[in-house]
């Protein structure tokens, strides 16, 4: 039995006016709201956080954005910084989402700054990793993976990485509804884990990994069920109140 806590995350993306949001917060708090046996955070876009801040800061439902800058402050126009994120009672963040590497491309050195400014601010990460397609059918997928991780997180010391929550996200089972096979994502994030335990030793144990691409209510406990998965990081199925609780059910 491992003695990470699991998590279960959910990514809006773009979606959700602030009404919209607060009406989610509500719902969502009435069906969860028991719940202390596992963390759960909702990733929500910037404009939103200042609802989910007032419905949701005093509750046991963390908040997380989707983006930040590296940067503390300054002349970059449009960006956000982590005081910025903490200021809305954001606890956790993604980066390096695959959509986010692919339209604006974002590189490793990139995400690697914001990770560790993440880190810095107290923030906890969500460092998101993955193959597509093409490199999975050429058999490349583990060597591209274990590269990201080290790459993403170069020059942090355990008691940092310990903080860091990973989550391995395959491009094509992303919004598709193909997910990959509990096998299969365990293969990758046993992969994931050692890669760890080359840069971080021990602490690669404590590290949590997330499995994300399609989960849905129906195939969220094989997938927890596996030794290196644990939890979820949810994209399409989180936008629903009910359905994104019942993940949370179905995964403790
Ligand atoms: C995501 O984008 O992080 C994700 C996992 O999306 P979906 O659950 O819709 O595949």
């Amino acid at each position: 039995m491992s003695k990470r806590r699991r998590l279960i995350a959910g990514n809006w993306k773009m979606n959700k006016t602030t009404s919209e949001a607060r009406d989610y917060a509500m719902a969502f708090l009435e069906k969860v709201g028991d719940v202390t046996d596992l963390d759960m955070v909702i990733c929500a876009p910037f404009t939103a956080l200042a609802v989910l801040k007032e419905e949701l800061e005093e509750s046991i439902v963390h908040i997380g954005a989707q983006n930040m800058y590296h940067e503390a402050k300054g002349a970059f126009t449009g960006e956000i910084s982590a005081e910025m994120l903490k200021d809305l009672a954001c606890t956790y963040v993604i980066l390096g989402h695959s959509e986010r590497r692919e339209y604006l491309k974002e590189d490793d050195e990139l995400i690697a700054k914001k990770v560790k400014a993440a880190l810095e601010a107290g923030l906890t990460p969500i460092l998101c990793v993955g193959e597509n397609l093409t490199l999975r059918e050429a058999g490349k997928a583990l060597a591209f993976v274990r590269g990201q991780v080290e790459k993403d997180l170069v020059d942090l010391q355990p008691a940092e990485l310990r903080k860091v929550v990973i989550a391995y996200e395959p491009i094509w089972a992303i919004g598709t509804g193909k997910t990959a096979s509990a096998e299969d994502a365990q293969e990758m994030c046993s992969a994931i884990r050692s890669t760890l335990a080359g840069i971080a030793g021990a602490v690669a144990q404590e590290i949590r990994i997330l499995y994300g691409g399609s989960v849905k209510p129906g195939n969220i406990a094989e997938l927890v069920a596996q030794p290196d998965i644990d939890g979820a990081l949810v994209g399409g199925a989180s936008l629903e109140a009910s359905e994104f609780a019942q993940i949370i059910q179905n995964a403790r």
